[in-house]
């Protein structure tokens, strides 16, 4: 079966999966499409030397193999190449499961290549995705192009042998997907549920993914909560504390009040607009019940949230090694691709609706510091970096309406 299903007609066919990035997530992507996918399926490996890297070594192995609980199951890309004007040209789809900071430099080596009527999605979008593609996709006159962006990752894994083995530890049940044009995102959910073998949830807009990315609380947060004033801290390899399960009540406190900080701005874009739908942003213990559900033991709170939360069970707080010890890691992804690429986003958006948030506004000032970038000054997001942010005032957009739009 090679295209989208629709009762009436496929509106939009898919024979060729173009995925970029040679990460964890692509690793686990390719075995998994293979196992239900019967068209062709080409890889995109713009990085250093990966593409030379991953073919010698896929020559060698003959086939990826992924490995979830008890089932193993196989997979190899059909095409390998550096350049997109090898593997994209032909892509109806092109997914890109890679840290977002990757996501414009990798849309722009794509953009002259891409069939006038493609779709390519972000795999997860963090947030405003659409701002930085759609932009690209204008200035380079592919109008047509539809994208789409997923609310996370939907599952938990690690390469464990370059283009040989990935171990995929976890699944979410479900995973929430928006697209643009909108009308395509039903056709479309249903065809990546059957390709990912996972409940896709259509979602209203992708003004939700930008808002209910969680990731953007709970990482910043946590790391907030754990090193703030304790910046010098020094661990033993034993001693390095859990991060999820090392939620104490004071960090679920500041948890929420980020959370609600959020769903404030989210009632006031709704008071603005009654047509959009936000139905899908919700609060952060809400978001954790719904995406875990069974594996959560004790709902009663969101500190009991985390700490019972199998699926977070043995993760410890990103360190870096030195010496003999080990310090906390202020350049980790729960901050580099977080903040900039979540709540500096969602800032920008509580500036153009004019809402306060005092809390989110200190978490993102402790970790500028913390990792050397100034985004917020005397208040206003303008800091000398903020251009490297995804903020959609960096792509022409300055006010509300247009943001609703997506
Ligand atoms: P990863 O670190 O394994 O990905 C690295 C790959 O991204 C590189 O091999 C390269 O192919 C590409 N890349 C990196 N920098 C690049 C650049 N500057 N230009 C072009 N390509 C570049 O990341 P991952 O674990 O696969 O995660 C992908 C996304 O999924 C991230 O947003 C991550 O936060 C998210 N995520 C991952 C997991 C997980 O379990 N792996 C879980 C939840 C969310």
């Amino acid at each position: 079966m090679k295209y989208i299903q629709n009762r009436k007609r496929p509106t939009v066919r898919i024979e060729t999966i173009t995925v970029c990035g040679g990460g964890n997530a692509a690793h686990a992507m390719i075995p998994i499409i293979r196992n239900h996918f019967f068209g062709k399926i080409n890889l995109f490996l713009p990085f250093g030397d990966e593409a030379n890297h991953f073919q010698k070594l896929i020559d060698e192995k003959k086939y990826l193999t992924a490995t979830i609980g008890e089932k193993e199951i196989d997979g190899r890309p059909d095409k390998v190449s550096k350049f997109a004007k090898d593997v994209c040209k032909e892509a109806d789809l092109i997914l890109m499961p890679l840290p977002a900071f990757a996501h414009e430099q990798t849309l722009l080596q794509i953009v002259p290549f891409l069939k006038e009527e493609a779709i390519i999605g972000a795999i997860p979008a963090r947030s405003g995705f659409e701002y930085a593609a759609l932009k690209i996709l204008k200035d380079n006159k592919k109008k047509k192009v539809k994208i789409f962006g997923m609310q996370t990752l939907p599952w938990a894994c690690r390469i464990k042998e370059y283009a040989s083995k990935v171990n995929i530890m976890g699944k979410k049940r479900s995973v929430g997907m928006a697209a643009f044009p909108h009308k395509i995102t039903p056709e479309l959910a249903s065809f990546l549920s059957r390709i990912f073998d996972l409940k896709i949830e259509p979602l209203p807009n992708m003004l939700t993914l930008t808002l209910a990315n969680v990731g953007q609380i709970i990482h910043p947060g946590i790391m907030y909560g754990l090193f703030k004033g304790n910046e010098q801290v020094t661990y033993q390899k034993e001693t390095i504390p859990l991060f999820y399960q090392g939620v104490t009540k004071e960090i679920a406190k500041t948890l929420k009040e980020m959370s609600d900080e959020i769903l404030i701005l989210t009632e006031k874009i709704k008071a603005l607009n009654k047509n959009v739908n936000l139905d899908y942003v919700l609060g952060l213990k809400d978001w954790l019940i719904y995406s875990y559900e069974d594996l959560i033991a004790d709902k009663s709170s969101l500190q009991a949230c985390f700490v019972t939360n199998s699926a977070y069970q043995g993760l410890s707080a990103p360190v870096k090694k030195e010496n003999d010890y080990f310090l906390p890691d202020f350049q980790a992804r729960y901050l580099t691709e977080d903040v900039p690429y979540g709540l500096v986003v969602t800032k920008a958006i509580a500036q153009l609706a004019k809402v306060g948030m005092p809390l989110i506004d200190e978490v993102i000032l402790t970790v500028s510091q913390w990792i050397g970038k100034e985004w917020i000054k005397e208040g206003y997001l303008e800091g000398k970096d903020i251009k490297n942010t995804r903020i959609p005032q960096n792509y022409d957009i300055n006010n509300l309406e247009e943001i609703i739009v997506y």
